[in-house]
């Protein structure tokens, strides 16, 4: 896969058509009338890839393919999440 893809858009598909896609994780023939995920590196639809559903699975169980929200995350610093937003809004020492 390639690494300049900062986040993926990912939904499950499945097509009519007897078609064969060869899965970018894993290189292995995929049935397009199988169930199916599809791809969108950064949600560009043009460089869409058919994948296989359990390719993707253990992609994320390893903490690869991370979604456009998961990335946005992963930017802010850590801990910034866990703050209570009173903390956050005003910081975190308080005067008296
Ligand atoms: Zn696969």
């Amino acid at each position: 896969m390639a690494n300049a893809v900062r986040w993926w858009e990912m939904r499950p598909a499945q097509s009519r058509q007897p078609k064969t896609y060869v899965c970018p994780i894993c290189h292995g023939p995929l049935l397009a009338m199988a169930p199916n995920t599809l791809l969108f590196p950064e949600g560009d639809r043009e460089r869409r890839r058919h994948a296989h559903t359990a390719c993707v699975a253990r992609q994320r169980k390893a903490g690869l393919l991370p979604t456009k929200a998961e990335w946005e995350r992963s930017l802010r610093p850590a801990g910034a999440e866990r703050r209570p937003w009173w903390r956050r809004l005003f910081g975190s020492r308080r005067p008296g």
